[in-house]
């Protein structure tokens, strides 16, 4: 197709695995080839051809105001005037600390990090500690990072390429790794009762968003809560991709459930590398220097880092509104593209919560990872290219969910819906 796109991936891949430094960026799963970008703003991404494309990747969840909000920008070239890294306290650093314990429910101490990867390995080590087990439970085509512990059956681009499990993490490492099925409670009680005083803790997305976008059935997040404290164990939400997404104070305080610890990422960094793990002060004292338990980072609460996350909380924090009309935007296109979908006989099912969703080419529901892996790839493949043709850049897999911010507009999404219906009235099976 574009030559310069083909031309950019033969000189990255000469150099790059898969020419990315991330694997789901590659097209693998939908074919051709990804389109290189050179600048976002708004709701828009702008290649290298000076193409412009309505953007639902939105950076995997970080762009909640859209990309290069004005603010946000000020902020971090503001920032870079006074020195881009101390490797000493800054108040910045407070600064964030305080809002993120402030808006969210069950975090009472933070540790700022720089990925969500780094997020979820430390919460992990500090659960193990806290409780002196090793095992954990994870749900079936989540995906929490790419830390050995995690790599097991895991979402996202490990489900798109097909490596349920990778090579190179040790058994012994996986074998502290139990797998249950999301909203599935039995399948979490069955191995506490075989083995629940070798459980340290178990973690999940409160929301999926790594298998297509699943949320919680009613109850199975209390219940998980239940369970834990049954057996002594931890509860861990991975807020990477729900928290300041799915409403201001995370999936937490949407589906009004309390873990011990909670990791997060993506938005909290407002588009530069943040991530964060926090919870009870009694666990979260265990960090050193205050306790045993190490962890640390060179770059860790970097200033630029910390204002752009500070600003963009900061703008979430002083407009409540958005979350109700980002859900509204989410309520929009789930109902088009379903009315779309009956109008031409194509099994549609939308699932979303707050700025995260996906329409699920299935005729019945989607609740797990073997509904999500069951639904119809080449469906979504044609889709997918179709949108592209379109100038409309959706996530280049079924297993991600979508993004959208303040930045789309109505135009934005009835232009998306437009487009859908043109696609569908072509039928996705030629
Ligand atoms: C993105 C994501 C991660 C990993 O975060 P990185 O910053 O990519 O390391 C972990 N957990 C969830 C739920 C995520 O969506």
């Amino acid at each position: 197709m574009s030559s310069i796109h083909d031309e950019l991936l033969a000189r990255s891949m000469a150099v790059m695995p898969g020419g990315v430094n991330s694997p789901v960026r590659a097209f693998k799963s939908v074919g051709g080839t990804p389109r290189f970008i050179r600048a976002a703003r708004g709701a828009t991404l702008e290649d290298v051809d000076g193409r412009v494309l309505l953007d639902y990747i939105g950076s995997w969840g970080v762009a909640i105001l859209g990309h290069s909000h004005p603010s946000v920008t000020k902020a971090i070239s503001e920032a870079a005037l006074l020195g881009t890294s101390f490797g000493t306290p800054t108040e910045g650093e407070a600064e964030l600390a305080e809002m993120i314990v402030r808006l969210v429910p069950s975090i009472e101490v933070v540790r700022l990090v720089n990925s969500g990867t780094e997020a979820t390995m430390s919460a992990m080590r500090l659960a193990r500690a806290a409780t002196g087990r090793a095992g954990i439970i994870k749900f079936r085509g989540a995906y929490h990072g790419h830390g050995d512990m995690f790599l097991v059956e895991a979402g996202s681009g490990a489900a798109t390429l097909g490596v349920p499990s990778s090579p190179g993490v040790p058994e012994s490492t996986a074998s502290h790794t139990l797998v249950a099925n999301f909203n599935d409670l039995d399948s979490v009680a069955s191995h506490f009762e075989a083995q629940g005083d070798q459980i340290a803790a178990v973690i999940t997305e409160p929301v999926c968003g790594n298998m297509g976008c699943i949320p919680p059935e009613p109850g199975f997040l209390e219940g998980l809560r239940t369970i834990c404290d049954d057996y002594g164990a931890l509860l861990v939400f991975d807020e990477v991709m729900t928290g300041f997404r799915v409403a201001l104070g995370g999936a937490q305080e949407r589906y009004n459930v309390r873990p011990d610890l909670t990791t997060l990422g993506k938005v909290i960094g407002g588009g530069l590398p943040v991530g964060a793990y926090g919870g009870r002060e009694d666990l979260m004292r265990m960090i050193a220097p205050d306790g045993q338990v190490y962890q640390a980072g060179t770059l860790s609460g970097n200033p630029l880092a910390v204002a752009a996350g500070r600003t963009t909380l900061g703008i979430l924090e002083s407009n409540p509104d958005i979350f109700s009309e980002l859900e509204g935007t989410g309520r929009t296109l789930g109902l088009g593209l379903e009315a779309l979908g009956r109008e031409y006989g194509v099994p549609i099912r939308w699932q979303s919560s707050g700025g995260m969703g996906c329409p699920f080419f299935s005729e019945t529901p989607v609740t797990d990872w073997q509904s999500s892996a069951a639904t119809d790839s080449q469906a979504f493949n044609r889709f997918f290219h179709g949108m592209l043709q379109r100038d409309i850049h959706l996530p280049p897999s079924r297993f991600e969910a979508w993004f959208w911010s303040t930045a789309h507009s109505t135009t934005d999404i009835d232009r998306t819906l437009t487009s859908a219906k043109d696609i569908l009235a072509g039928g996705l099976d030629a």
